[in-house]
């Protein structure tokens, strides 16, 4: 009884947050919107935050990460403008939520994590809620990830200094990669390669945490 009535609850909760948060603020793409409304959210935040979930804002997920703000996910989606053929690169995938949201809209979805810890974590969390078009690694984002290039769209949620050339270079042609440069808050980069040309637009200031360097000289 309890349980129905918090499952209710929940599923209120996440209505709400879709009609005010992202639609009220402008996003129309009817994937996205359906992605967000079925993703539990409060599955990929930790036990204590569960009654938070569906508020407008970041929340910790440990080592010092974040699960974004729901209106980011659903502005960076809606970015990309998937289609159901796509194959998509996601580098960091902390609580794994952005990447179940991509994975509900798209063929393939690999996402590439620095923190073991989270790593394992997301991965047990997308696999036992039946997603079988996600792959998870532990490893450095920088670099992408060669074996499965190209991706028809990239998504980085963490923020690097500058526009990963390894990412540019896994980016099929028409293909769309929306990236966080900078430190402090950032600028949201929209880059495209049209035959073979890259065009970046800026998308707006957010705010994410910095891209974990690893051995590489950047
Ligand atoms: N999309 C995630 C956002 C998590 S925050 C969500 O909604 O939950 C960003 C994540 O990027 C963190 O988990 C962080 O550990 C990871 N990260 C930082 N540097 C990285 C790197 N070089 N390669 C891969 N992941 C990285």
């Amino acid at each position: 009884m309890l349980f129905e009535r918090k499952k209710t609850d929940f599923e209120t909760q996440r209505k709400s947050m879709v009609e005010k948060q992202i639609e009220g603020r402008g996003i129309g793409n009817q994937k996205v919107l359906g992605s967000l409304l079925k993703i539990e959210r409060h599955r990929f935040v930790p036990l204590h935050l569960k009654t938070v979930a569906y508020e407008d804002r970041p929340l910790p997920i440990g080592y010092g990460q974040t699960i974004s703000q729901p209106y980011i996910v659903a502005f960076m989606t809606e970015l990309l403008e998937l289609k159901e053929q796509d194959s998509v690169l996601e580098i960091g995938t902390g609580s794994g939520y952005q990447t179940a949201v991509l994975a509900e809209i798209a063929e393939k979805v690999y996402s590439i994590e620095v923190i073991p810890e989270l790593s394992e974590r997301a991965k047990n969390l997308i696999e036992g809620l039946g997603y079988r078009n996600v792959y998870i690694k532990i490893g450095d984002g920088w670099r992408g990830w060669k074996e499965y290039a190209p991706f028809s769209a990239i998504i980085v949620t963490c923020a690097p200094t500058k526009i990963p050339p390894l990412l540019i270079e896994q980016l099929s042609d028409g293909g769309k990669m929306v990236v966080p440069i900078g430190s402090g808050f950032q600028k949201l980069k929209l880059v495209e390669k049209v035959k073979g040309e890259i065009k970046i637009k800026n998308a707006g200031d957010v705010s994410f945490v910095p891209m974990i360097k690893k051995e590489d000289k950047r």
